[in-house]
């Protein structure tokens, strides 16, 4: 276990385990196995690296997206671990420097797609090899109830008989009991150990609205409150809605980019790329996107429609502030919704026990939706768990829904439902109750129903509301041959003999312009604001250089809670940068100065004109002529500090640069070539410049000349 912390601080940059994965990563690094469920986010990959990393020869993990396995294998080469994939992306010649090196015991990690995996030859190499392990990961595919069913992975079982001896773990960010059996059965791990983690995604804020004519423009002011310039995803069920969406979030002047199985292979894929790489690309998809995607600084992840199961939207949900850092989950959900989903379910050729258990799960998400009380409260009870007290950082809890007593509008709804003989829409059936005038109702005789007119006290929204919340209730149904005529359940003869009293919720009205995000109670770490705002960008753009330049992901640098640390905590040098959480120590090395150039330019900035009593000193000694290793040696401070505090009397216009550095002028001249040839104030990393100058003159000093030339421009 020693090992495995020690590869957790110097590799990962991370100080402690989460709850869970001491004792995940203990048991398989002992060679134990293991199905593992997690909340995204919570800290998987890490349960098999680390493992995999202390246990002899390669761990193989078996992933569903070759799209990703890049990202996954880019991030972990970032940390120095030997990790490479195949799958069909490959040319024939990279896939067989890959075999050899996993012949000759060169990887740390293997990544597989399930297909390759269980071929005759894949196995064969296998045979040869040593391994450590293998990770089954989103083994939820394996379910052919669940959403995701990938008939690959049911081959996945004959793994343990081929490798008896090779522990395997299974992991999945989703699975309610019934899933969670089937995932143990199919892979044969009902003897393994489970560890079930809390489900509990506190930093995410659900919300559910109503659907209106206006619900697109809401989604545009949420997103522009509370998520400018930030990445989400918008989930819409179908292909020509999410196109049409995609379109209209664009010309709004959002970067949005369409999603679904619709488009081609290279659209599809070159969206994806740039939603990872990118920072603030919305992706408006169907479900077809999503699993698999570990970008940890997803903001805010929106439904336009109704998802078919309490899973499905936690899972999908799930994909929103992996980092930690507050998220979003927001949806709008109306009638139609449930009108819909009920026919798509009716209609599929699935057998009846299958139907049930969709039926089931369909109206979990209904009650879910219709909630007067904490979601997050229901969405864990869903999985099992409970949460004591109501969470404080929902939607319900925040501004809690007011309900009213319409037991006596719910009976003019059933019963006009009855009186016009259960053939009907809600369209019509709204249309009696409101007493309209219609040639159509005049044919079918219905302007002589004793429910004629009886609704004028509600309007049409809200006799919508009253409908929709029947038809969650399960007082009402919706046929289904499609045509979406309401029909009376067993359910609701108790409210229309008076038996039972029906109270419904107000629906909110959409709000106004303007309004920020409510805060909850919850201690979540957010965002800097004020000047850390600004160190923040600073640091996001330098990323964005060093990414770009290596054509991986941003996050694979550091992920967005590793900056705001770095924000917050304000390092002055490599050794405090070195205790920042995610960064470890080859990424210190590698981008170490250039992250601290930026903090150190900012600190300056912070206070323009005045230097602190320590930096005063330093100049102090410098201006009795002492060179920055000798002040170095007088304060015990590393010349790095004493290069930062020369940096900052520069920046502040104490000191010229000449009085700074003892450089003779060739040589200083050279140094400001250096910097115009190679530094990019848009990615302003000292690493090319520092390059350049073939590492002739330390970083402190390229500081000086950077404050020097910020004081200039
Ligand atoms: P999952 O696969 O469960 O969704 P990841 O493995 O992608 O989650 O981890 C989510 C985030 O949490 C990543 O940014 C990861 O670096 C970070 N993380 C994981 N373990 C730790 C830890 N022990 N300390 C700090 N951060 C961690
Ligand atoms: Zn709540």
């Amino acid at each position: 276990m020693d090992k495995a912390r020690h590869i957790l601080r110097d590799i990962f940059g991370y100080s402690d385990f989460r709850p869970a994965q001491g004792e995940i990563i203990a048991h398989l690094a002992g060679g134990g196995e293991g199905l593992v469920l997690m909340p995204t986010g919570g800290g998987k990959s890490l349960c098999y690296q680390i493992p995999a990393l202390v246990r002899e020869g390669t761990g193989v993990v078996v992933s569903p997206l070759i799209a990703l396995m890049q990202d996954q294998v880019d991030a972990l080469r970032q940390v120095g671990v030997r990790a490479a994939f195949l799958n069909s992306s490959l040319d024939a010649r990279t896939a067989q420097e890959v075999e050899q090196a996993l012949l000759a015991g060169e990887l740390d990690l293997l990544y597989v797609a399930p297909e390759r995996l269980m071929t005759e030859r894949m196995l064969d190499l296998l045979a040869r090899s040593r391994l450590a392990l293998f990770a089954i990961d989103e083994a939820h595919c394996v379910s052919q109830w669940g959403h995701n069913f990938r008939p690959e992975y049911l081959k996945l079982s004959a793994l343990h008989e081929r490798f008896p001896r090779v522990p395997r773990v299974a992991l999945t960010a989703t699975a309610d009991a019934p899933t969670r059996k089937e995932i143990a059965e199919r892979l044969g791990l009902v003897g393994a150990r489970h560890f079930i983690s809390g489900f509990d995604r506190p930093n995410i804020v659900y919300r559910v609205t109503q659907k209106h004519s206006g619900t697109r423009n809401e989604l545009l002011r949420f997103i522009r409150e509370n998520h400018a310039g930030e990445a989400g995803i918008v989930y819409c069920l179908s292909r020509k809605k999410v196109d049409a969406t995609a379109q209209w979030l664009e010309d709004q002047g959002l970067t949005a980019l369409p999603y679904h199985a619709g488009l081609a292979q290279e659209i599809r894929q070159d969206h994806q790329a740039r939603f990872l790489r990118e920072e603030g690309v919305i992706v408006v998809a169907t479900i077809a996107f999503g699993m698999g995607i570990d970008k940890p600084n997803v903001r805010f992840v929106a439904h336009l429609d109704l998802p078919k199961s309490l899973e499905a939207y936690y899972q999908e949900t799930g994909r929103a502030g992996r980092d930690g850092l507050p998220a979003d989950a927001w949806m709008a959900y109306g009638l139609q919704d449930v009108i819909m989903l009920r026919q798509m379910l009716e209609a599929s050729e699935a057998g009846e026990e299958h139907k049930r258990i969709e039926r089931a799960r369909l109206e979990a998400m209904l009650g879910y939706c219709e909630l007067t009380t904490c979601r997050r409260q229901r969405l864990l009870e869903y999985f099992g768990e409970q949460l004591p007290e109501p969470c404080g950082n929902c939607d319900t809890c925040l501004t809690p829904p007011e309900t009213w007593d319409a037991t006596v509008a719910a009976q003019k709804a059933l019963s006009c439902v009855h009186r016009t003989g259960q053939r009907f829409g809600v369209n019509h059936v709204l249309d009696v109750l409101l007493g309209k005038d219609s040639e159509r109702i005049t044919a079918l005789g219905h302007d002589r129903l004793s429910t004629y007119g009886i609704g004028t006290d509600l309007d049409a929204n809200q006799w919508r509301a009253v409908f929709r919340q029947l038809v969650a209730a399960g007082l009402l149904t919706v046929d289904a041959q499609g045509f979406g005529a309401l029909k009376l359940t067993d359910a609701c003869r108790p409210v229309l003999r008076g038996e039972q009293p029906v109270w419904l919720r107000k629906d909110a009205r959409p709000p106004r312009g303007g309004r920020r995000r409510e805060r909850g109670r919850r201690d979540v770490p957010r965002p800097a604001d004020g000047p850390g705002e600004i160190l923040f960008e600073a640091l996001r753009t330098l990323r964005r250089g060093l990414a770009d330049a290596q054509n991986v992901p941003a996050y694979v640098i550091f992920n967005d809670a590793t900056l705001h640390e770095m924000v917050a905590e304000r390092p002055r040098t490599l050794d405090e940068l070195g205790e920042i959480s995610g960064v470890g120590q080859r990424k210190l090395a590698q981008y170490g100065e250039d992250f601290l150039s930026v903090i150190l330019a900012h600190a300056a900035q912070d206070e323009p004109g005045t230097v602190s009593d320590t930096v005063a000193e330093t100049l102090g000694l410098r201006r009795l002529g002492f060179d920055a290793p000798a002040i170095a040696g007088r304060r015990g401070l590393t010349v790095e500090t004493v290069y930062n505090h020369l940096a900052r009397a520069v920046e502040a216009g104490e000191l010229s640069l000449r009085e700074a550095v003892d450089l003779p002028d060739n040589e200083l001249a050279r140094v400001r070539t250096a910097f115009e040839a190679h530094f990019d104030c848009r990615a302003p990393a000292l690493r090319p410049v520092f390059d350049a100058l073939g590492g002739a003159y330390p970083y402190g000093l390229l500081r000086c000349v950077q404050a020097a030339e910020a004081r200039q421009a």
